[in-house]
């Protein structure tokens, strides 16, 4: 148990709340005081609505007197990454082309968070439109890492694991295309879960590669994330994508689910490139279920060695096509002074859009060029057949499998200048975005340098009640989410 209300668990603070130790508006206070305390040096944020936070808390005491309080999430601060939508709030996807867009509507997740009683507590920074592993591509600030500001938080949900880390809110959501929940979960010392495609509604999310999105929570313990992926999780009619599907109450099954389980190491996950000491702290844990009856037994993913070109052949080709309608007429930044439309359309997106967005606009509109088309973006879509086939077959033999989910800890804000530097930071977790499985990263240790590690567990569509149950029988046994940064 945290003595500090904004380092509490979502369990620990929802016992209070139902005991009536704590009000809502008193926890409130206590992560907008933490936050304005540590802002300045983390920089998560990039707006907030305290007003707005306040009335949403002192709505769930009311709530809460009158006998009719909605579960574990009434009254608990959710900070939302600045690309999932809340009615009558900035969202920015971390762009200059957005600054000043704010959503007429809510997205599924930001209304199911609000129908289960949470408090949206501000709009966390982000890569731009979700492109980066860093946090350094927003347009307006980087986020530290609260573990070392001078390192990044990871990305392109940086914000959203950080504000976690810092004590800035008791969950968070992020999104994952291609690692942004996992990996910035692993490096700032959270636990970060990517939904099977379909689990999770993307409406109101702005759209970055439309085939592998997936909106998820952040939290402090694996018991928390199964509270909010409940929450946010079920099928709608909003996205055609959405999947109909039972959705269980996964915070009770981590009771019911025990193992023990059949887990494969995937040999092409353990290779070059692997920091040593990330190796060894996921050795641990392989050495934690070994020791709890688990069989652990290596697979092969033939197909690994083409997961990185097939990820940036589709999601530039699909964000080619999402960013196609920021053009200063319909959405977004408009240039001052064009002289005709074409003109418009040109100064307007050079001007609205940063680097990395325009290299991948580019990439995906050449992949998707006549010409090349056949080349380059139908065969990454077979090869992606080939990428989900390699893990199926795996699960012929094994319930989930375990990898590190980062190669490297938190490096230093401005390190990685080469953009395919940058991309290796997804290494082990884009795969399962282009097989469209679940997958959780878990803190399993720090480094020498007190920096947080996460391990990666993977399991099979829509099992996330199992691969919740795996991941906390690790996570309870353990207590590397009860240490916080000294910020
Ligand atoms: N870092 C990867 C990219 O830049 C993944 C980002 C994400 O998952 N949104 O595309």
């Amino acid at each position: 148990m945290s003595a500090e209300l904004h380092f509490h668990s979502i369990a620990e603070a929802a016992a209070q709340l139902e005991a009536k130790t704590l009000s809502a508006v008193e926890l409130t206070q206590a992560v907008i005081a933490r936050t304005k305390a540590v802002e300045p040096r983390v920089r998560a944020f990039l707006s907030t609505d305290e007003a707005t936070a306040l009335a949403q808390a002192a709505a769930s005491d009311a709530r809460r007197a009158a006998g009719h309080a909605r579960g574990p999430l009434d009254g608990i601060p959710v900070g939302l990454k600045d690309v999932i939508a809340v009615k009558n709030q900035p969202l920015t996807a971390g762009s200059r082309m957005l600054a000043n867009f704010v959503s007429p509507y809510d997205s599924t997740a930001a209304a199911k968070l609000q129908q289960a009683g949470a408090v949206l507590w501000g709009r966390l920074n982000c890569d731009e439109f979700a492109m980066g592993s860093s946090n350094e591509n927003s347009a307006f600030h980087p986020t530290g890492n609260p573990w070392d500001v001078s390192r990044v938080p990871g990305g392109s949900s940086g914000g959203s694991a950080a504000a976690l880390a810092a004590g800035e809110a008791l969950a968070t959501l992020g999104s994952d295309t291609g690692g942004s929940i996992r990996q910035p979960a692993a490096l700032c010392g959270v636990v970060g879960i990517k939904p099977t495609y379909g689990l999770v509604s993307r409406y109101g999310l702005i759209a970055y590669a439309s085939s592998l999105d997936q909106i998820g929570p952040f939290a402090r313990t694996v018991e928390d994330a199964a509270i909010v992926l409940r929450a946010i999780a079920g099928h709608d009619e909003r996205d055609s994508t959405s999947f109909r599907t039972e959705i269980p109450d996964y915070r009770a099954e981590l009771q019911t689910r025990r193992g023990p389980w059949k887990l494969g190491l995937p040999k092409e996950y353990f290779g070059e490139g692997l920091d040593p000491e990330i190796a060894a702290a996921v050795e641990r844990a392989i050495a934690f279920y070994k020791a709890q009856g688990c069989e652990i037994r290596e697979v092969s993913l033939p197909h690994t060695q083409y997961c990185l070109d097939t990820y940036y052949i589709i999601a530039t080709a699909e964000a080619s096509s999402n960013l196609a309608r920021y053009d200063g007429v319909r959405y977004g930044h408009r240039a001052k002074n064009a002289k005709d439309i074409v003109d418009l359309y040109f100064q307007s997106r050079a001007e609205g859009f940063g680097a990395e967005v325009k290299r991948r606009i580019i990439l995906g509109t050449y992949v998707l060029s006549s010409g090349y088309y056949d080349a380059f973006y139908l065969r990454a879509q077979k090869v992606r057949t080939l990428i989900r086939q390699d893990f199926l077959n795996a699960y012929k033999e094994v319930d989930a499998l375990l990898t590190p989910t980062s190669p490297i800890p938190a490096f230093k804000l401005g390190e990685k200048s080469d953009p395919l530097a940058m991309y290796l930071c997804d290494i082990y977790t884009i795969g399962v975005n282009l097989a469209g499985l679940p997958a959780i990263s878990v803190p399993c240790g720090f480094t020498r340098g007190n920096l947080p590690i996460g391990l990666q567990l993977i399991g099979q569509p829509f099992q996330e009640a199992s691969l919740l149950a795996l991941a906390h029988s690790y996570d309870r046994a353990h207590d590397w989410s009860s240490r916080h940064p000294k910020l």
